[in-house]
């Protein structure tokens, strides 16, 4: 969401007639996206804040913003601490920062503007995206939920979703400019629909998105467990571009811990969606979050969270070691695990978890994956030179590529899996087929290169592995909506 954001950030300033500045040249104005949900994120703004003063001191028209959710939470104090800022806006009003700016720099002191509620949906804003052919498109922000660890909802609100239609609009918009894969954003995507009142939005918004021409790959994130009804199962099994990869925080595997977290589902219910997601999708990689130590865990606490590691076998998951978020619930928990003790399960964890991840992509060696080529340099390693992509199921593949071959960013290639790491995949016997896309046209069009046009890739009616072709892939009525 903060990347989403920050996308947005660089497209209003565009629009406003700024320019980015070139790398290694000292920039006019810098803007800090802050996310407070990162462990030191106050120490870290701070010390960044310091290394500029004298930048300022030296150029003193220089403008220095800080927003996102550290600046909501701190609001004037940043000032206070760093009277050299000049503006500081909160998550609901990143649409005013090139007004805050041009304040600033006409009344000559520092601004700071708060709002409380969501002024823009922020997806509404001009934006500035990185990839060429991906694109994060946001279907809600804020949170209903009232996780104890969790700073969210106190920063970005309570939930409000955009309406389906303008959520494929936007879709259909970004394909039309060379966009093939979209991640649908929300902090709880499930719950998708409940400000208008419909509980299986998120499962037809799905269906729509197989409904846009061109647009290869759809991805969302995050599920919470909670939320997660059967209809969001047939609609990932049932809509090809759909891919089959699910990132669904656990955070325990102790329902007395998610009960404290006030996380309600518990662990029956997790493994149940387990169950029925890889029933539906045996292809599908699911992966996780999980945190270490939330207050009051025991040995046998920690001991069922690497039971449901061990049976939901995630591809891969991000493990955290809990530390105290100021004003969260949990932080004035009592409690607290020693964190010699935390780091010590931590270790255990990751052992496991990497074990587990090398296992399953061990599993894929011999297989023949579609890959989105990634942006990046390509590495010589030995005899190989090596682009990366990205699987179906969101694996990361290293490919080699021969001299003459120069397949761009957004274009797709198959190869055969020839190696596998813990972390990532590698295909070393060559591209068996490579298609250019309209992506890597896109691609190629930011780079001021000369484009050919490549085909429309119509994907409709293409059975996905695991999913008996005869299953009927109702349409989506949420475009009505
Ligand atoms: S579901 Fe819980 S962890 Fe996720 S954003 Fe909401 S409150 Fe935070």
């Amino acid at each position: 969401m903060n990347v989403h954001d920050s996308e947005r950030l660089s497209g209003l300033l565009e629009d406003a007639g700024y320019a980015r500045a070139a790398e290694d040249t000292a920039a006019d104005i810098v803007v800090f996206n802050t996310c407070a949900v990162r462990e030191n994120a106050d120490n870290r703004l701070y010390g960044n804040l310091g290394h500029l003063r004298p930048v300022k001191d030296a150029n003193p028209g220089m403008q220095i913003a800080v927003g996102g959710c550290l600046a909501q939470k701190d609001r004037g104090e940043i000032v206070r601490r760093a009277p050299w800022v000049d503006v500081v806006f909160g998550t609901h009003n990143i649409g005013s920062l090139p007004t805050l700016l041009e304040r600033a720099r006409v009344q000559r002191e520092a601004q700071v503007e708060i709002a409380e509620a969501l002024e823009h949906f922020p997806s509404t804003l001009p934006s500035r995206r990185e990839s060429a052919y991906a694109a994060w498109v946001s279907i809600s922000v804020g949170c209903n939920n009232t996780c104890t660890f969790c700073i969210v909802p106190a920063l970005r609100g309570k939930e409000k979703d955009r309406r389906p239609g303008d959520v494929l609009a936007e879709v259909r918009a970004l394909v039309e400019e060379g966009v093939t894969e979209v991640t649908l954003l929300g902090q709880n995507v499930n719950a998708y629909g409940s400000e208008f009142g419909d509980r299986q939005a998120f499962s037809k918004l799905l269906r729509a998105c197989g409904e846009i021409e061109g647009l290869e790959r759809v991805r969302f994130t995050s599920p919470h467990p909670r939320d997660f009804t059967d209809d969001v199962i047939e609609a990932m099994a049932q809509t090809p571009n759909v891919m089959p990869q699910l990132h669904m925080p656990l955070q325990s595997g102790s329902s007395k811990v998610l009960k404290d977290m006030r996380r309600s589902y518990r662990q029956e219910r997790f493994l149940g969606i387990v169950e029925k997601v890889r029933a539906a999708m045996p292809q599908a990689a699911i992966t996780t979050d999980i945190i270490v130590g939330f207050p009051g865990e025991t040995e046998e606490d920690f001991e069922q969270t690497l039971h449901v590691v061990r049976e939901s076998r995630f591809a891969m998951a991000f493990t955290f070691q809990y530390s105290k978020r100021p004003g969260t619930p949990a932080a004035t928990m009592d409690d607290q695990v020693p964190p010699e003790v935390v780091k010590e399960r931590y270790q255990r964890l990751v052992a496991l978890q990497d074990q587990i991840s090398w296992e399953e992509n061990q599993k894929l060696i011999g297989r023949e994956v579609e890959l989105m080529v990634s942006e990046g340099e390509g590495k010589k390693d030995g005899e190989h030179r090596r682009l990366s992509g990205r699987a179906p199921d969101n694996r990361l593949v290293h490919f080699a590529v021969g001299d003459s071959e120069e397949p761009r960013p957004g274009d797709m290639v198959t190869v055969e899996v020839t190696y596998a790491a813990p972390h990532h995949l590698v295909a070393d016997s060559g591209i068996r087929n490579l298609r250019r896309t309209r992506a890597g046209d896109a691609w190629d069009a930011r780079q001021g290169k000369p484009v050919q046009v490549s085909k429309p890739d119509v994907l409709l009616g293409m059975p996905k592995i695991g999913v008996p072709e005869e299953q009927p892939a109702p349409v989506g009525g949420c475009c009505d909506a």
